[in-house]
């Protein structure tokens, strides 16, 4: 047994390190739960924002439902959290960006999502589209041709076990995925420079196509092909829309 006086220091040091370890976890837990915490004033911006997609055109209930559902700024970096809710794409690193929720509803209503619809998805970004989809029902499989960006949404999506029904990728969208064709929907969320013949050929008879051509004025517009019978396809035109480049190859 030690005397008292030699007890003092270890013991004196063991608390203080305790101390230190405390405040610590409790500085980790207060950073988690401001990123991912989904308060009232959240809800409430979320709200708004669905009420602004209806006065601009949106009709879906489903999707409107689905964005109402989804805490978007859990997708977006800290200092974002409070404009999270605006109707504005932001940047997500890799000069890559989220789409204007308004887009992300667009593109999803032409889709014509169904429950079980086996979705394509080129342009993973952010995840936020995908979970859309997935919040709706369909199984999604979506590619990032960005290494770095599919690396973070393999460590940091929030909600890997609340949509097990995304299948992450990391790959060349243009090429599509032949292991897991033919898919029900096909949606594309970077400027095409044209219409990937490979992803038609991976859609199903009678499935759908949604994407941002680019034509002769810089921005894009949005087309939904209807792929035929025949393997050929349908086309109808919307409207015009602005979206980062779909890229060749793969991005290390
Ligand atoms: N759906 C995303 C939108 C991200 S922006 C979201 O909800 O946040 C478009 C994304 O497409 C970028 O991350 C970009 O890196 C990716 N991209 C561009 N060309 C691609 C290609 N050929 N294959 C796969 N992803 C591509």
């Amino acid at each position: 047994m030690l005397p008292p006086r030699l007890l003092f220091l270890p013991i004196f040091h063991t608390t203080v390190l305790a101390k230190v370890y405390i405040l610590h976890l409790r500085w980790h837990m207060k950073e988690y739960n401001r990123l991912y915490e989904d308060t009232y004033q959240h809800k409430g911006l979320r709200k708004k924002l669905v009420d602004t997609l209806r006065t601009k055109g949106i009709t879906d209930e489903l999707v409107l439902a689905a964005i109402n559902n989804i805490p978007r700024h859990y997708f977006l970096e800290p200092a974002f959290d409070k404009i999270a809710y605006e109707d504005r794409a932001f940047p997500i690193g890799e000069g890559q960006t989220i789409s204007q929720p308004y887009t992300v509803a667009y593109q999803t209503e032409l889709l014509r999502v169904k429950k079980n619809d086996k979705v394509l998805e080129i342009g993973t970004g952010s995840v936020f589209q995908a979970t859309v989809l997935a919040e709706m029902g369909a199984r999604v499989f979506t590619i990032e041709r960005q290494k770095k960006l599919y690396d973070l949404q393999q460590s940091r999506y929030v909600f890997k076990s609340k949509y097990p029904s995304i299948k992450f990728f990391y790959g060349d969208g243009f090429e599509g995925l032949k292991m897991y064709q033919p898919f029900d929907k096909v949606i594309i969320t970077a400027a095409a420079p044209f219409i990937p013949p490979k992803l038609i050929e991976q859609l199903k008879p009678g499935g759908l196509m949604v994407l941002p051509l680019d034509d002769d004025s810089g921005t894009q517009r949005m087309l939904r092909l209807t792929k035929r019978e025949d393997g050929g396809y349908d086309e109808e035109a919307f409207e015009q829309f602005s979206f980062v480049p779909m890229l060749q190859g793969k991005n290390k």
